[in-house]
């Protein structure tokens, strides 16, 4: 009994200094420092803004951007409010046929952002060559598409995000990809750098089948514009923390976002008619004695709508994990502002008999139950047998 209160006095009092010495910390760096913010700009790749030297920022904006200009061997473009020069940095070779542009590769790959524009001196850029990127390594890239050009469903060799990074022995990224012909899939493992968290893509209208696979580190991925993101085209991408599905956007592929288990929010927009199976699967089978049952894995908390309730019951989902709310428990509806204007949760939402079901899946009691049920209907068949015989 004395140890036992020794242990618990000491248990005690080792939570009230962990609690106080956090305390101390977060009240003295409070008090002693009032910010002090230099006139001039400090900058990164993105954006300019003022700094306090604790590391404080204000007035944070994207670059302004002039024209582009011709330098030694590179093309450059200045911001018009704090002067920070970015380096177009790429290889482009003028294809006379499509009267468009090809990035062959980089000028310096040292550098932390690559930026291909949608055109350059007024004709669009087409095509990237597999490998231009290798050996980069990036923090954010910024592309007017995924894989070698832009695609519709129908294409073949559809290739994936990887593409662009070549399949050096350094990839660490194993993606599959629609192959030569219709219906065939092929993998390669592509050097897609650990350092790269941000991706940016411009206006595209099919996200090809797996065009995201694999793509672990990844934190952000931006698309402008896309009328149908193909399938699995971010499966297994555990590094995305939230996705806004962009306007516009009027089909997700089936199992789009299987595995993509920490993504928190997800934002979908009113254009959205149809969601495939397994769209948001994100289960695990576990064993645990001699139980064994099916557990969410997914992290989803909060899902934020564009469009009407009555919008949203008519989305056809091809089961009940192509619906994110049968992992989320929060449902925003936004009004045209982007302000929240009902708040409802998974009961409410969930089709009533999938979201049974799921109940089922989730619970491992509810295998007793069965049990118990099942064994009381085979003992009152019996009895019934005995006594009709
Ligand atoms: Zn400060
Ligand atoms: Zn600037």
């Amino acid at each position: 009994m004395k140890k036992f209160i020794l242990f618990f006095l000491g248990f005690i009092s080792l939570f009230a200094f962990t609690s106080c010495s956090f305390l101390e910390e977060d009240s003295s760096s409070e008090n002693t420092h009032t910010h002090s913010f230099s006139d001039s700009w400090t900058y990164d790749y993105d954006c300019h803004y003022h700094e306090c030297e604790c590391g404080e920022k204000i007035d944070a904006s994207e670059h302004d951007y002039g024209e582009y200009y011709t330098t030694e061997n590179d093309y450059a473009r200045k911001c018009k409010i704090c002067g920070y020069v970015d380096y177009l940095n790429l290889n482009l070779l003028y294809d006379n046929d499509t009267s468009s542009y090809i990035v062959q590769g980089v000028i310096n790959k040292d550098v932390k952002k690559i930026e291909v524009p949608t055109e350059f001196n007024g004709h669009e850029i087409s095509k990237i060559k597999s490998g231009a990127f290798s050996g980069c390594k990036l923090e954010k890239i910024i592309l007017p598409f995924v894989g070698d050009k832009k695609h519709i469903e129908t294409d073949t060799n559809q290739y994936p995000f990887g593409y662009v990074f070549g399949t050096s022995k350094s990839g660490i990224s194993q993606q599959y990809y629609a192959g030569t012909s219709a219906g065939t899939y092929l993998t390669q493992k592509y050097g897609i750098p650990s350092t790269l968290t941000n991706v940016v893509i411009g206006d595209i209208d099919y996200l090809q089948y797996g065009a995201f696979i694999e793509c672990k580190y990844i934190k952000n991925i931006k698309i402008n514009h896309v009328s149908k993101i193909g399938k699995s085209a971010f499966y297994n991408c555990t590094g995305l923390e939230s996705f806004d599905i962009p306007n516009g956007t009027i089909e997700i592929g089936s199992s789009a976002f299987k595995g993509a288990i920490n993504i928190k929010n997800i934002s979908i927009p009113a254009s959205i008619t149809k969601i495939g199976d397994d769209a948001f699967y994100n289960m695990s089978y576990v064993s645990a004695g001699r139980q064994s049952y099916f557990e969410s894995i997914s992290n989803l908390e909060n899902v934020y709508y564009q469009g009407t309730l009555d919008n949203w019951s008519k989305i056809e989902f091809g089961n009940y994990h192509s619906n994110p709310m049968r992992y989320a428990s929060n449902f925003y509806l936004l009004d045209n502002n982007g302000e929240i204007e009902y708040r409802g949760n998974n009961y409410s939402l969930s089709n009533e008999f999938y979201h049974y079901i799921s109940i089922y899946l989730n619970n491992k009691m509810m295998h007793y139950y069965v049990c118990i049920v099942f064994l009381f209907l085979l003992t009152y068949g019996i009895m019934y047998i005995w006594e009709n015989r």
